[in-house]
């Protein structure tokens, strides 16, 4: 690992004008993910600038139809929320799911989303729930913040500060983990709101997506027999040592045939 410069600014504007400044700078949050990056020598930042001591990153809110959940938040305070429990329970499910104890008392939402691994949770719930990711400086919707591969449309130094989930009336997410890390090797992510259901594949393809001959299927008739009724294309997904494409294929519809379930 190289040297660098480690910042722990206050509050969100000087964070961002200390990354501004950086040569190569990094947001640090729990550090879970850009910190086994930096120890295998793919990533050398100059220098970390700590989120830990910004206060305004934390906490829950209840706002219309909205629940708003800071971005510093850890994985393990999103599952024990009372307002996450109460406003969308399966949101709270999937936190609890996620890694092991360390990773989820580490990890934050706002470092998941950045990151954008094709494996992880989140951004599954996030596109399912048709969530808005609020920056320093705009707001982005989750159709329009997943752009692929470890790809989002943030900006170098721009700085997550919360999400914005829309209340589901249903919600469930069904995971089939990878048995060493919890990584989701397929992910499904169902929510019905009066405007329609939104399905969200993680772990799947190359990156987080919807598949919308399913979301039709599913709006026409919610019912876990609907899923079969729609062929899930193998094309583009992901084939591995752990799993073909054809089987991860096929494990996008058991996961939604059991999200679609579990919506009750
Ligand atoms: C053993 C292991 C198992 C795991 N299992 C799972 C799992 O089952 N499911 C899952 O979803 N994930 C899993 N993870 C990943 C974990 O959830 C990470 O915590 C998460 O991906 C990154 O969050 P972080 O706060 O640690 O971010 P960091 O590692 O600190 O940062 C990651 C990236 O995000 C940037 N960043 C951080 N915060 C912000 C912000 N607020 N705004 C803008 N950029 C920011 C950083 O600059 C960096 O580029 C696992 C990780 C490990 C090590």
């Amino acid at each position: 690992m190289n040297d660098f410069n480690f910042h722990r600014p206050q509050d969100v504007a000087a964070a961002v004008a200390t990354l501004k400044k950086a040569a190569e700078g990094k947001y640090l949050g729990g550090g879970q993910s850009l910190l086994p990056v930096m120890k295998l020598g793919l990533a050398a930042p100059t220098d970390l600038v700590s989120l830990a001591g910004l206060a305004g990153l934390k906490g829950f809110k209840l706002d219309g139809k909205a629940l708003v959940v800071g971005a510093g938040n850890t994985h393990a305070e999103v599952a024990g929320s009372a307002e996450v429990k109460k406003a969308i329970p399966a949101l709270a499910a999937l936190a609890e799911h996620i890694g092991d104890a360390q990773v989820r008392n580490r990890g934050t939402l706002g470092g998941s989303l950045a990151h954008d691994d094709p494996s992880a949770d989140y951004p599954a719930a996030v596109l399912a729930l048709d969530a808005t990711v609020q920056t320093d400086r705009r707001a982005i919707g989750a159709d329009a913040f997943f752009q692929g591969l470890y790809q989002t449309a943030l900006q170098p130094d721009e700085l997550i500060t919360a999400v914005r989930f829309t209340v589901p009336e249903k919600a469930a997410y069904a995971k089939f983990p990878h048995p060493a890390s919890r990584f989701a090797l397929v992910g499904v992510m169902v929510a019905r709101t009066p405007a329609g259901v939104r399905v969200a594949v993680t772990g799947a393809g190359p990156g987080v997506y919807r598949i919308p001959e399913l979301e039709k299927a599913l709006t026409a008739r919610f019912s876990p027999d609907a899923v079969g009724t729609v062929r899930i294309s193998a094309s583009g997904l992901n084939s591995d040592g752990f799993a073909s494409a054809e089987y991860r294929a096929h494990l996008v519809g058991v996961m939604a045939k059991r999200a679609v379930a579990a919506c009750g």
